[in-house]
């Protein structure tokens, strides 16, 4: 059994998306939604050895907590402090982060490489920390952080040394541009950046997922770039848990997990 511990948890996508991979592969795994109140976390670590539950994904507000109570964090985990995989290694409990390297593949899907490209990223919460820590692991030259809070800036660009504080401008001289801000989710018309800043050839992928295609992505294919949607970083940080928790060998049909993904949000 696994489940997902968060809170709220009632609208996650994990289920079926899990769900999904176990019956395409066969696999015969329940998963379960279980809401956890916040600062409860290590009490449903204590829950998953009493239970015997496999394999544990986390999400808001859990993440910190869960990387501070695992015995063991994963080099991605370590450097964000923050956990969205619980998995065994014997008696040990083994806290990943998969949510950066599952972009990295969702841009991978899309044939688009990061190695040695110019990235700018824009947001510096949780999701960008990710996603720059990621980008550098897989050979990302050039990674500047454009947040509205410079505090953050600074810190998400400390993650790594080829990430560096930028200005706006700095979008029309990346090879590929990400939003990881939650701006484009509402409908007040805002954006994360001017699209006038976009050039053709460009790679815009945003991390938001519902809507699939945002009014940025819209604005930069218009602009003649090539857009990647937020669904594939959700699959593919799911497929990395399915990896961790069944073993490298499992087949894991990203196709189905999508599927079911897009079942669930229409
Ligand atoms: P978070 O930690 O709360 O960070 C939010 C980020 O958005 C911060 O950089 C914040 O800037 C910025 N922001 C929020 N409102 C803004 C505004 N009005 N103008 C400018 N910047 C604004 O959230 P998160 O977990 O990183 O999530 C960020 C986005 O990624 C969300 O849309 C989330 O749904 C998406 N996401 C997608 C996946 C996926 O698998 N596709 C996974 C995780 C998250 P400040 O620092 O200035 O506050």
């Amino acid at each position: 059994m696994a489940a997902v511990i968060g809170s709220p948890v009632a609208h996650s996508l994990s289920p079926a998306i899990h769900r999904a991979a176990f019956e395409a592969a066969g696999v015969d795994w329940t998963y379960a939604a279980l809401d956890v109140a916040p600062g409860m976390a290590s009490d449903a670590l204590a829950a998953m050895r009493t239970l015997g539950i496999s394999g544990l994904s986390v999400t808001m507000p859990h993440k910190e907590a869960v990387a501070d109570a695992v015995d063991r964090l994963d080099p991605a985990a370590r450097s964000l402090h923050s956990v969205n995989t619980v998995s065994w290694d014997g008696d040990q409990l083994v806290g990943s982060s998969t949510d950066g390297a599952g972009f990295v593949a969702s841009l991978a899907d899309a044939d688009v490489s990061v190695d040695d490209a110019k990235i700018a990223i824009i947001g510096a919460g949780g999701a960008a920390r990710s996603v720059i820590d990621a980008l550098a692991r897989a050979g990302a030259s050039d990674i500047t952080v454009l947040n509205r809070t410079a505090d953050k800036t600074e810190a998400a660009a400390a993650l790594t040394p080829v990430a560096s504080p930028g200005i706006i401008s700095d979008v029309t001289r990346a090879d590929i541009v990400v939003n990881a801000t939650s701006v484009g989710m509402g409908d007040d018309g805002s954006l994360p950046c001017d699209p006038d800043l976009f050039r053709a050839g460009q790679v815009v992928a945003d991390l938001i997922y519902h809507p699939l295609e945002t009014r940025w992505m819209a604005a930069a294919s218009r602009q003649g770039c090539q857009t990647v949607d937020g669904l594939g970083m959700l699959v593919h940080q799911a497929a990395l848990q399915q990896k961790i928790w069944l073993g490298d060998d499992a087949v894991i049909d990203t196709a189905a997990m999508r599927a079911a993904a897009m079942r669930s949000l229409s």
